[in-house]
């Protein structure tokens, strides 16, 4: 029976829908992803988590809670390693206990176990189960499985071509082929010298559901770019790129984002590659607790300073602070640019 499942549109929807899309429909489901986030969303997942809960686990809530009554099972996936010998963070492995104790009109959540710390046998076994609930035919989830991998991978192409999340999810769904006949390339190792060299480069690190999420983030890549900023995003580098960077840490960094904006991080702060570098951060976020601090004590090492900002937000940053502290770190890197 065809059946329409809901996506919170939040946390790690903005690096896995196009995969889950594709698995889901391949299985002749529906998909309904929730509205974008706005204040009323907020306050009703503020409702219902516990204080200390960040603010994008808040706002999960509330995606969930817009969901209710729109689709027949929502999917909140339990996202424990996206990678080996690496962990995500553990608000999202607990993801679907918190939300069905929360979210109490929730009828059905589609809770699959993602693990690959190990190997993918756990992993693959958990899709066939979710494949299941929709078909008998083992072919069929084999066929969905192989779209969404073939999707996931297209989209991670584009993000390294230098589109944002949601641009990439939009041109998912049109003239894919020609885009990439028309920009003639799939990576983007920076470099000021390419063109531009006017525009500041700002280097912006973040979670995705902060930076892509208008409302969480406080739009600002769209201030940035309405001020003449070139901005770069951890997604557009190669991931060889921040690895490498990574490195550098003494000891390795076993959350999967965690290492990587430290990686990105490092990288935006060596002379050279970007003008300034930003941070967005979640308020009671523990892993970005750390790495700002990384990140602040590697900008007060370095000789040549790139400018170094982190902008922390939670349910009560109003819009013009955010954008005074970005006019006055635009002034700094102007500045500095002068130099
Ligand atoms: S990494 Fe930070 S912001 Fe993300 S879910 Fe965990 S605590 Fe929240």
């Amino acid at each position: 029976m065809k059946e329409t499942i809901g996506f919170p549109r939040a946390l790690l929807y903005y690096y896995y829908y196009p995969a889950w899309r594709s698995f889901f429909e391949s299985l002749g489901q529906t998909c309904q992803v929730s509205g974008k986030t706005t204040k009323a969303v907020i306050d009703s997942g503020i409702r219902v988590t516990v204080d200390e809960a960040c603010l994008p686990v808040k706002a999960f809530h509330g995606h969930v809670l817009s969901l209710s009554g729109a689709c027949d099972r929502v999917f909140v996936p339990r996202l424990v390693s996206v990678e080996k010998k690496a962990y995500i963070c553990p608000k999202l492995m607990g993801l679907p206990d918190m939300v069905r104790h929360n979210c109490k009109g929730i009828r059905q959540i589609i809770d699959p176990c993602i693990d690959m710390s190990r190997n993918s046998r756990a992993y693959i076994k958990e899709l066939y189960a979710t494949g299941r609930l929709f078909t008998r035919n083992p072919l069929k989830i084999s066929v969905a499985r192989r779209k969404a991998k073939q999707a996931y991978e297209v989209f991670v192409r584009l993000l390294q071509a230098g589109l944002t999340p949601i641009d990439a999810m939009a041109k998912q769904d049109f003239h894919l082929l020609q885009y990439f006949r028309d920009s003639g390339t799939s990576c983007n190792t920076l470099s000021r010298h390419d063109e531009d060299v006017r525009s500041p480069i700002i280097g912006v690190l973040g979670h995705p559901y902060i930076l892509y999420d208008s409302f969480l983030g406080m739009n600002v890549l769209d201030r940035l770019h309405l001020m003449g900023a070139k901005v770069v995003t951890m997604d557009m580098l190669q991931p060889a790129v921040v690895e490498q960077a990574a490195a550098k840490s003494q000891k390795r960094v076993f959350w999967t984002i965690g290492r990587r904006l430290l990686g990105a991080g490092y990288y935006f702060l060596m002379p050279g590659t970007v003008d300034g570098c930003l941070q967005m951060s979640a308020f009671a976020c523990g892993p970005d607790s750390f790495i700002g601090e990384l990140l602040q004590q590697e900008s007060a090492r370095s000789k040549q300073k790139v400018p170094f900002m982190t902008i922390i937000v939670d349910e009560h940053t109003g819009e013009a602070g955010v954008l005074t502290r970005l006019e006055a770190f635009m002034d700094i890197v102007e500045r500095s640019m002068l130099r």
